[in-house]
C-alpha cells in the first residue's frame, strides 16, 4: 500500500447495518485492517458515522423522519455507543473529536485541530472524527461525513482517503435497475457524467449517498490524496487492498500531496505578516529543518491571528527566506518574542504550542 498517513471513512450502513444500533459484523475487518497499516508503520485516523442510527432506539421519536432536535439527540447518546463499539476492536486508544464545518473555516481552531491530530498520532491513538451534530444547525454542518472525511484528510494532511460503505464504488449506472451496470474501477477526471452517474443515495440509513462520496473525492485529489470507494461490508476488500489492489473505485491524485501543500502554502496562502529571525534561527530553519522558536524572533511585523500565514525574514538581510502558518497571534507573539520556549506559560499564562510555527506547516522559498 502506496501511503503514510490516510483517512479512513466509515458510513453508517457499516456501523449499524440493520439500523438496530451498534454491530461489531463490519466494523472487526475493518479495525483488523486499521491494525495491520498501523503495524506496517502507517497513521490511520477514522471519520465515523453512525451515531445518529446507534442512538435511534433510544429517543423516543414516533416518525421515520425524526426532527432535527430529535436527531441531535440521537447523535449525543448513540455518539458513546458508537466510540465504545470501535475501542473494544483496538489494544490501542480511540479518541474522539467532533468538529464542525465553522470550526475548520475558522483559523484558530483550524490550527487546533491540526495540532491535536498531530500528536494524537506521534503517541498511536486512533482519531476518531464524527460531525458535532449537537451544534451543526446548517450553516455550521459540513453537512454528510464524507465531506468531513476530505477535510479531515487536508487538515491531517493524509495521503490517501479510504470511503467505505455497502457500495461496490462507482458504478456506469445505477447497480439496483440495471443488472449489466459496471463498476469502474479508475476515475482520472471527475467530470459532470460522473456526477451523473452517481445518482441519488441508496440506503435509508445513510445520508450521503454516491454524490457526497464523489464531491470527496474531487476535493481529495485536487490536493494530493488518493481516494478509494469501496464497499467496506466485503471483508476481502482489505486482503486486496494489503496487497496493493484495487477493489473499488479508486481516483488518482493529481500530484504529490507534500507537493500540493507547498503549492497550497507557497502560492495560495495569504501571508498577514512577517516573523524576522536571527542569524541562528535561519541556519536552523533553512540547514537543520527545524521548526521556528520564539527565541530566534526578534521583530514581528503586520496583523494576524493564530493560524494565519506569514512570511519569515531573515533580519540581516530582510530577505524572506520562508513562509509558513504562525501558531500565535501578533499580539501574544510580541510577548513572547526573544524567549525560550519554557518561558511561553508564564508570559502568557497559558502555552497553545512550544513552536511558532511548527516544520510541517512551513516551505522555505
Ligand atoms: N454525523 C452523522 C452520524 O454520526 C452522520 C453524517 C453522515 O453519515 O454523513 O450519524
Amino acid at each position: 500500500m502506496n501511503f503514510n498517513r490516510a483517512v479512513i471513512k466509515v458510513g453508517s450502513a457499516l456501523v449499524s447495518p440493520e439500523n438496530k444500533g451498534c454491530s461489531g459484523k463490519y466494523l472487526l475487518a475493518i479495525a483488523r485492517f486499521i491494525t495491520e497499516c498501523q503495524q506496517a508503520g502507517k497513521e490511520i485516523i477514522l471519520v465515523s458515522s453512525g451515531s445518529v442510527a446507534a442512538g435511534r432506539q433510544l429517543i423516543k421519536h414516533g416518525s421515520p423522519i425524526p426532527s432535527i432536535p430529535t436527531k441531535q439527540a440521537m447523535a449525543s447518546v448513540g455518539q458513546m455507543k458508537m466510540m465504545a463499539n470501535w475501542q473494544r476492536f483496538f489494544d490501542v486508544p480511540c479518541s474522539q473529536l467532533l468538529i464542525t464545518h465553522g470550526d475548520l473555516k475558522d483559523r484558530q481552531r483550524y490550527i487546533n485541530i491540526k495540532n491535536t491530530l498531530r500528536i494524537l498520532l506521534e503517541n498511536g491513538v486512533i482519531p476518531i472524527v464524527n460531525e458535532n451534530d449537537t451544534v451543526a444547525t446548517d450553516e455550521l454542518k459540513v453537512g454528510d461525513n464524507d465531506n468531513l472525511a476530505a477535510l479531515v484528510a487536508l487538515v491531517s494532511e493524509a495521503d490517501c482517503l479510504f470511503i467505505l460503505s455497502d457500495i461496490d464504488g462507482v458504478y456506469d449506472q445505477d447497480p439496483r435497475d440495471n443488472p449489466k451496470a459496471k463498476l469502474i474501477p479508475e476515475i482520472n477526471e471527475i467530470t459532470a457524467e460522473i456526477y451523473a452517474m452517481a445518482g441519488t443515495t441508496q440506503n435509508v440509513i445513510a445520508t450521503g449517498g454516491m454524490k457526497t462520496k464523489i464531491q470527496a473525492a474531487e476535493k481529495a485529489v485536487e490536493n494530493g490524496i488518493d481516494t478509494y470507494i469501496l464497499n467496506g461490508s466485503r471483508s476481502n476488500i482489505f486482503e486486496k487492498l494489503l496487497k496493493g489492489e484495487n477493489p473499488g473505485t479508486y481516483f488518482k491524485a493529481k500530484q504529490a500531496a507534500n507537493k500540493a501543500r507547498k503549492h497550497w502554502l507557497k502560492y495560495i496562502l495569504k501571508s498577514s505578516g512577517q516573523v524576522k529571525l536571527d542569524a541562528g534561527a535561519v541556519n536552523a530553519v533553512i540547514n537543520k529543518g527545524a521548526s521556528v522558536l520564539p527565541s530566534g524572533v526578534n521583530q514581528v511585523v503586520g496583523n494576524f491571528v493564530a493560524g494565519e500565514s506569514v512570511d519569515i525574514i531573515n533580519a540581516n538581510t530582510q530577505q524572506v527566506i520562508a513562509k509558513g502558518i504562525c501558531q500565535y497571534s501578533k499580539q501574544d507573539l510580541l510577548r513572547i518574542m526573544g524567549s525560550n520556549s519554557d518561558e511561553i506559560i508564564a508570559l502568557l499564562g497559558c502555552c497553545p504550542s512550544k513552536v511558532i510555527i511548527h516544520r510541517d506547516d512551513l516551505v522555505i522559498l
